[in-house]
This record gives structure tokens, sequence and C-alpha cells, in this order.
């Protein structure tokens, strides 16, 4: 770890994907990456071999890499190859959904085709609710019933462009087209940092010639070859 001194203590919550554990710095967790994967609100559940591993991977590079990008995100340090430490957070429950294809659920809800081009980058909210299944949101219904203050829903979605325009280029570089993705926002001291992952589980990637599904709609949808694809992703990610 970090400092010598820092020691991983109990339990604080058990999501589908990650672990985090409480350390004796009161301001810093260890996030755990496990390798079940989940879909359609945890009604189908698998494994995907060495999935915490590659997501651990990948998540610390795409966070060390927007961080230097002057995005402020709860990432501190990877520790090891399933574990980094993180900034403590009081996560705001709602999901930002950044779109700049159509495809998943807003392909189906509109009718149009998958690979559908979007005139500009879409934003979309969805309340954080597993019983609920994470049901779509406006930012009236954030306010009123007080998930952000609109200051806070200011500051999440000019962060989601701007790490949206740095996340393109960055896989655009690497032969992958970012189609959408999921961001989570919490509180830290005062301010609102990125906290989750950005890792295939929650990103659609695609490969660039083929349109080759690399994310976790392989998963999802049966289509094979799923740990190759996150694979894949990890190498293009570190290369
Ligand atoms: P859709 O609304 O089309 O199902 O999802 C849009 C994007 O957000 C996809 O890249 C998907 O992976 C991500 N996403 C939406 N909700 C969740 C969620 O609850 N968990 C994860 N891991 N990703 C999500």
């Amino acid at each position: 770890m970090e400092e010598m001194t820092l020691k991983k203590l109990e339990k604080l919550y058990e999501g589908k994907a990650k672990i985090l554990y409480e350390t004796d710095d009161p301001d810093l967790l260890v996030q755990y990456f496990k390798d079940e994967a989940t879909a359609f609100n945890a009604k189908k559940k698998g494994i995907i071999r060495k999935k915490g591993e590659i997501n651990n991977a990948v998540s610390s590079r795409i966070f060390k890499y927007l961080e230097e990008n002057g995005i402020r995100t709860h990432f501190v340090e990877q520790l090891n190859e399933r574990e980094m430490l993180v900034k403590r957070l009081d996560i705001i429950p709602v999901e930002v959904i950044v779109r700049n294809i159509a495809a998943g659920s807003l392909a189906k809800r509109l009718g149009v085709e998958e690979g559908t081009e979007l005139r500009e980058t879409v934003l979309e909210f969805c309340y954080k609710s597993d019983e609920l299944g994470d049901p779509f949101i406006n930012e009236y219904i954030i306010r009123a019933f007080g998930f952000a203050t609109g200051d806070e829903i200011t500051e999440m979605s000019e962060a989601a462009l701007r790490i949206n325009g740095l996340l393109t280029r960055f896989f655009d570089e690497r032969g992958i087209i970012l189609v959408d993705y999921k961001l989570e926002f919490g509180r830290h001291k005062g301010e609102v940092l990125l906290g989750d992952e950005i890792t295939p589980d929650g990103c659609r990637l695609w490969d660039k010639e083929t349109h080759e599904r690399l994310d976790k709609d392989r998963f999802r949808r049966d289509l094979g070859k799923v740990e190759e694809a996150y694979e894949e992703v990890l190498r293009k990610v570190l290369a």
C-alpha cells in the first residue's frame, strides 16, 4: 500500500462487481474488483475469468489519464492486481449516461438501429436503485427528491462532457469507438469527484474497423469470446 501504516480493515460494502473496504485512514477506501458479472438487474449472473484484474488495470489507467488531464476523481493509486486505493465518497445516487452513438436502451426506446449517429452527445440520468432497475429520471426529479443540487447537476454534466472529449480521443487513438457509458459521482470534502470505475462492464466499446463488440454486451447477449474481448481492451488501453 501507499504508506506502510495504511491497513485494510473491514468490508464496508459489497456490490455486484466490487467490494469496498475501510482503511485506517477514514478518507481512503480499498476498492476490490471481482470476476462476478451480472446483467439485466442481476437476473443474469456469471463469471468472466480474470475480469477483476482486467477491470482494475483498465480503470486505473483511465482514471490516471483523466487526473492528468484535470478531471477530479476518487482514484489514488493501483495497489495490486485486484485492488485500487480510492477516496471515500458520499455517492450521489444518480447514474450519468453519456452517449456518442445510439445503442442499447436508447436505440430500443427510439426504435432506431444500433450504430445510428447522434448529432450531439447525449447525457441521460438514471436513479441508482437495484430494486427499481435504475429508472430514467431528469433534472427536475433529481432536485425535487434532493438526490443532488442544481449546482451538482451542472458540475456532473460539465465534467461528463469534458470526460467524454478526453475518453473519446483516448479510445479512438487505440482503435476503439466509445459508443456509450455510465459515470458515477460522489462528494468528498466539499468537492464532486468522479467515482466508481470505467471498464468494459459499464462502457460500450466497438472495434473501429469491424464494429465488433469489446464489452459486456458479449456477456449480456451471449455473443461468446467475452474474456477475449476484455483482454483485448486491456491490451489496447495499456498500449
Ligand atoms: P443502456 O441504457 O443502453 O442499457 O446503457 C448505456 C450505457 O451505460 C452502457 O454502456 C451500459 O454499459 C452503461 N450502463 C447503464 N446502466 C448501467 C449499470 O447499472 N451498470 C453498468 N455496469 N453499466 C451501466
